[in-house]
């Protein structure tokens, strides 16, 4: 009857809430783990120059070797990461290795950017900067060897504490890319605020863009905005030469996409820059 089953449902979905809370308890043990034990690891998508044609960035993008579950995703560990507040240490440890990169590949003779993803607790945290500052002293590099991707929410939640950061971080010489535009619930008035310089269209907005008008005036007017605020575009999830055709046609500055290349380990990004210069 009609009562049981309403029990029954409650009870199922109290379950099942139970089942999501224990999943987030062990995949946050196991992130202690990982962290201790040094699991993660950074892969690199090539971000290509359109004028030149050539890899003149890279964004760098975590990995979590897991030792049973094998390869996980950061969506798949980055929210919890956030939420238990230990995307601090491991937030520091991105900043650590991506520094290392930057070096080994600066060594190599390349001028190539290494842009780091930051979650809004990291930019929070007071201490970012000097550990930031830190990891650049020790690994002797230029700063304007490194970028700082934000989304808008973060600019917007804490507009302050986001202000200083990104300030500082211009005025040693690294910039600054607002992540995932257009898809965040927020005004635009920080674009005339903020220490910028790039903005990077998020790829909802590529996908379609051979098909759909509507996105094709989006990405246009971003265009143009950009450009007119002395902002460099960045166009994401490129994958076919149609949408690149579009982004070329259209003044954007850099693509990054499956069509040129996955994210890739540090040995094998290394080896597309040799191939690139022959
Ligand atoms: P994001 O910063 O917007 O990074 C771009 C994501 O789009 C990456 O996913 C990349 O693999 C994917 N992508 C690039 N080109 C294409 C394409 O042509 N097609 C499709 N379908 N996807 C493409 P990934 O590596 O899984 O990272 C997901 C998100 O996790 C990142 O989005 C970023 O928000 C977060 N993340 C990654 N690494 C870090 C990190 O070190 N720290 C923090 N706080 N967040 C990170
Ligand atoms: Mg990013
Ligand atoms: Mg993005
Ligand atoms: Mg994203």
């Amino acid at each position: 009857n009609g009562k049981k089953n309403k029990k029954n449902s409650i009870q199922f979905y109290s379950q099942s809430m139970k089942d999501a809370s224990h999943h987030i308890i062990i995949i946050e043990q196991e992130l202690r783990q990982a962290i201790k034990n040094n699991e993660f690891e950074l892969y690199l998508q090539p971000i290509i120059d359109i004028k030149t044609n050539c890899i003149n960035k890279a964004e760098a993008l975590i990995r979590w070797n897991h030792p049973v579950k094998g390869l996980i995703n950061p969506d798949d560990f980055i929210p919890v990461a956030e939420r238990s507040g230990l995307i601090i240490a491991i937030g520091e440890w991105v900043i650590s290795r991506s520094c290392q990169i930057a070096k080994e590949i600066s060594e190599l003779g390349f001028n190539i950017k290494i842009s780091m993803n930051l979650s809004p607790s990291q930019v929070a945290d007071d201490s970012l900067f000097s550990y930031l500052s830190a990891c650049i002293y020790d690994n002797e590099i230029n700063p304007c060897l490194l970028e700082l991707e934000v989304t808008e929410d973060v600019l917007v939640d804490d507009y302050s504490v986001a202000e200083k950061l990104l300030s500082k971080a211009r005025t040693i010489g690294m910039s600054v890319s607002v992540d995932d535009f257009g898809t965040g619930y927020s005004s635009l008035s920080y674009l005339k605020k903020l220490p910028l310089d790039y903005l990077k269209i998020d790829r909802t907005f590529i996908k379609e863009i051979v098909a759909d008008d509507n996105d094709k005036a989006i990405v246009r007017a971003v265009i143009a905005m950009a450009h007119n605020l002395n902002l460099c575009v960045t166009a994401e999830g490129v994958e076919t030469q149609e949408q690149l055709s579009f982004l070329v046609d259209n003044a954007c500055n850099s693509v990054q996409g499956y069509m040129f290349s996955r994210p890739i380990n540090v040995d094998y990004f290394i080896k597309l820059l040799n191939e690139q210069s022959l």
